[in-house]
């Protein structure tokens, strides 16, 4: 709409704005002027909808210690416990999922999610993928796939075969779904050893920079050794990210990954 348009007064000037500016309404002329210029001068409040905090960029992995804390086999009900400690500390983590546990509990899964925890793919029922065939392979990742993506709004590119069981059909299989094979490197045996202080010392006595760990959410003897691990190796200069930053966002599909060899204390520039 422009000005001369507006200036015109009366019931010919109504009509003429609204044959020539397309008008949907028929209010008068002079109060459309004054509409206009009240909004000329005083431009609209920002709205008030609360804006998400912008996301910090990852750490550097080449730069400082990282490690990635991964949990398996949930959510299960000590799941909740987990991401308080986790929250308190800021620190991010992996939680590789059962997909009939996130079929079960997905406002644990997206409370992860939304927490800024990396949730992958454990497989639905637990199943030994390795020795699979290809069509239970496809059952047990789609399915798990899809209760995740219908819990938190992702589809997760990361699996975990359960019991670190491979194959080259599973691996194929993996690729063609885009997901990266995420094992391990530090395993405390936390699901054998029900004993906090033994799993914290197991954990203690063998992590490295840019390893992984696997841990087990299910177990409150592990969610219970998890402060202890976080508060000494926060100590030491260790920054806690999810695997998918230990690795700079740098895995292909298909691939099967123990560790990152591209931290700081790994000799690489
Ligand atoms: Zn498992």
């Amino acid at each position: 709409m422009d000005g001369p348009m507006l200036v015109r007064r009366g019931a010919a000037g109504v009509l003429a704005a609204a044959v020539f500016g397309g008008l949907s309404t028929l209010a008068p002329v002079d109060e459309r002027v004054r509409l206009t210029a009240a909004r000329s001068e005083t431009p609209a409040p920002e709205p008030k909808a609360p804006r998400p905090e912008p996301k910090p960029p990852p750490p550097d992995c080449t730069r400082v210690k990282c490690l990635a804390l991964t949990f398996d086999d949930g959510p299960a009900e000590s799941t909740g416990e987990l991401l308080d400690i986790l929250a308190s500390r800021n620190v991010k983590a992996t939680f590789f999922l059962i997909g009939e546990n996130a079929a079960k509990y997905p406002g644990l899964v997206r409370r992860e999610h939304e927490a800024g925890h990396e949730v992958a793919d454990h497989s639905y029922t637990h199943a030994d993928l390795g020795r699979a065939s290809k069509k239970k392979i496809i059952s047990e990742l789609t399915r798990t796939q899809e209760a995740i993506r219908r819990a938190s709004g992702v589809t997760p590119d990361l699996l975990r075969p359960p019991y670190g069981s491979t194959s080259e059909r599973l691996t194929r299989i993996a690729r063609r779904m885009g997901m990266a094979q995420i094992l391990w490197t530090v395993d405390p045996l936390d699901w054998r050893h029900r004993d906090t202080e033994d799993i914290e010392r197991r954990v203690l006595e063998s992590v490295k920079p840019g390893h992984i760990v696997l841990l087990h959410d299910i177990h409150s003897t592990t969610v219970r050794a998890v402060p202890e691990i976080i508060d000494r190796l926060a100590a030491k200069g260790y920054v806690f990210v999810t695997v998918s930053e230990l690795f700079g966002g740098k895995l292909a599909p298909g691939e099967e990954y123990t560790q990152s060899n591209s931290g700081e204390g790994q000799g690489l520039p």
